[in-house]
C-alpha cells in the first residue's frame, strides 16, 4: 500500500467514536459501555479513533515512529470489532486493513521482539502426530485422493490427544476425509499479519494453494479459527474452507447420530474473533449447544458484539500484562452469566482465558464437548 492510498482509507475515519461503544440497548453498568479492548482499558489514543489517526499522522508526515507510538498500535488486539462495526453504520474505514498495514510499515527498530518471532509460525513444528488420524480412517493424500481433507496446522499437528478427538469425530461422520499426513501442508497464522509479514503468508498460502489444486481438493476442514480466516480471505485455490465447528454441527444434524448427555451445568460460549467476526461463523457453536441439550445462558455481549478476550494481535506475547487485563474483562461476562462452564473454540482464546479462571468455572473446548458427546472415551485434550 502506498502512502497516499494508507492516507485514502486512514480520511475515512471521521472519528466519530461510535465503534468505541457497544451497540445493546441496555448496558449492565457503566463498566461495559466501551468495546473496543484496547480502548476501554487504556485512553483515548488506543481507541479505535486514535489508531486511525495515528494512520493518517504517519501517512501524511506529521508523525514520525517511536517507541509511544509502537507501544499504542501493538496494545490493539486486531479483533476486528472497530472494522465490523464501522460497516454497519454510514462509513466504512477499513480498519483491519489500515492495522495491518501500519504493522507492516513500522520501522523493525520499534517493533517488538516477541512480534518479530510471529515469523517462527511458519516452522513446522518437528513432531508430527497426524499419523493418528490414519486409526480412524483418515486417508494419507500422498498415498490416496480425497475430495475433502482436515488442514494439520502448527495448533493440532504435534497434539496427539487433540487429533484423537478429530479422528473420532470424523469416523463418526462416515465422510471419506484425507489429510497431508507425511507431507504436511505450510502452516498459516493471522500472527504473520500481527507481525506485518504478509508478503510471508501470502506466500505460504501461495504454496497451500498449489498443492490443494495439484490433488483435487475441494473442501478443507479448519480446526483453527485464526487458519480458518486467514485461509478464507487469501486462499485462491477455490477450495472451501469450514471450521471443525460447522462439520460437528453438520454431523449433529443427523438422525443417525446419537449423543450422549453430558454434565456440564449452565453453559456460556465465547465467540473467538476469527471464527466470529471475520468468519462469520456464529451459527454453527449455537446448534452444538441446542442438539447436545445443554442448558446455555448467554453472556449479554455476544455473537458479532462479541467481546475480544485478549489473545490477538501478539498483545499475549508481547504485553502479557494486557492480555490478561483484557481477559479479566471478559471474564467479568462470563460470570455474570452464572454459568459452570465455559465453551470456547479456538486455543488462543482457551489460553488467554485459563489466566484469571475462578475455580468454580470450567473451560472446554468445543470440538472435545462434542467428541465426548459422541461416546469418545479418551482422555479430553489440552488446546
Ligand atoms: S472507525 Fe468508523 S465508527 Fe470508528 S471512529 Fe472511525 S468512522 Fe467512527
Ligand atoms: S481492532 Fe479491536 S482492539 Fe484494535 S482498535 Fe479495533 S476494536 Fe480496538
Amino acid at each position: 500500500m502506498t502512502k497516499d492510498e494508507l492516507l485514502k482509507k486512514a480520511l475515512c475515519c471521521n472519528r466519530c467514536g461510535t465503534c468505541r461503544g457497544v451497540v445493546q440497548d441496555e448496558v449492565p453498568d457503566v463498566a461495559f459501555s466501551t468495546q473496543c479492548p484496547c480502548g476501554m482499558t487504556l485512553f483515548g489514543a488506543y481507541e479505535p479513533s486514535g489508531l486511525m489517526y495515528l494512520a493518517r499522522g504517519i501517512a501524511q508526515g506529521d508523525l514520525k515512529w517511536n517507541d509511544d507510538l509502537a507501544k499504542i498500535l501493538y496494545s490493539c488486539t486486531m479483533c476486528g470489532y472497530c472494522n465490523d462495526f464501522c460497516q454497519r453504520g454510514y462509513r466504512h474505514t477499513p480498519s483491519n486493513e489500515i492495522l495491518e498495514e501500519l504493522r507492516a510499515i513500522i520501522p523493525d527498530k520499534f517493533k517488538p521482539k516477541a512480534i518479530k518471532s510471529t515469523l517462527k509460525t511458519l516452522d513446522i513444528p518437528r513432531t508430527n502426530c497426524l499419523g493418528v488420524l490414519a486409526g480412524y480412517g483418515v486417508v494419507d493424500v500422498a498415498e490416496g485422493r480425497a475430495s475433502t481433507i482436515l488442514f494439520g496446522d502448527n495448533t493440532i499437528i504435534a497434539n496427539a490427544a487433540k487429533l484423537k478427538e478429530i479422528g473420532f469425530i470424523i469416523k463418526k461422520s462416515g465422510k471419506k476425509v484425507g489429510c497431508f499426513i507425511s507431507e504436511p501442508l505450510p502452516p498459516v497464522s493471522t500472527a504473520l499479519l500481527n507481525g506485518g509479514f504478509r508478503a510471508e503468508l501470502e506466500a505460504s498460502i501461495a504454496a497451500i494453494d498449489s498443492r490443494l489444486c495439484a490433488a483435487g481438493v475441494k473442501t478443507v476442514i479448519v480446526y483453527s479459527p485464526e487458519s480458518l480466516s486467514v485461509l478464507k480471505r487469501f486462499s485462491r485455490s477455490g477450495a472451501e474452507f469450514v471450521s471443525i465447528t460447522r462439520f460437528c454441527a453438520d454431523l449433529l444434524k443427523s438422525k443417525k447420530i446419537k449423543v450422549k448427555k453430558l454434565k456440564l451445568g449452565a453453559v456460556t460460549y465465547h465467540d473467538p474473533c476469527h471464527l466470529g467476526r471475520f468468519s462469520k461463523e456464529y451459527a454453527a457453536p449455537r446448534e452444538i449447544m441446542k442438539r447436545l441439550g445443554l442448558d446455555v445462558v448467554e453472556m449479554w455481549r455476544k455473537g458479532n458484539n462479541s467481546l475480544c478476550c485478549g489473545a490477538g494481535g501478539g498483545v499475549n506475547l508481547n504485553r502479557p500484562d494486557l492480555a490478561k487485563k483484557y481477559a479479566d474483562n471478559r471474564w467479568r461476562e462470563i460470570k455474570a452469566t452464572g454459568a459452570q462452564t465455559l465453551l470456547t473454540a479456538c486455543v488462543f482464546c482457551n489460553a488467554n482465558l485459563h489466566q484469571g479462571r475462578p475455580k468454580n468455572i470450567a473451560m472446554a473446548d468445543i470440538t472435545s464437548v462434542v467428541a465426548q458427546a459422541l461416546g469418545y472415551a479418551g482422555k479430553e485434550a489440552r488446546s
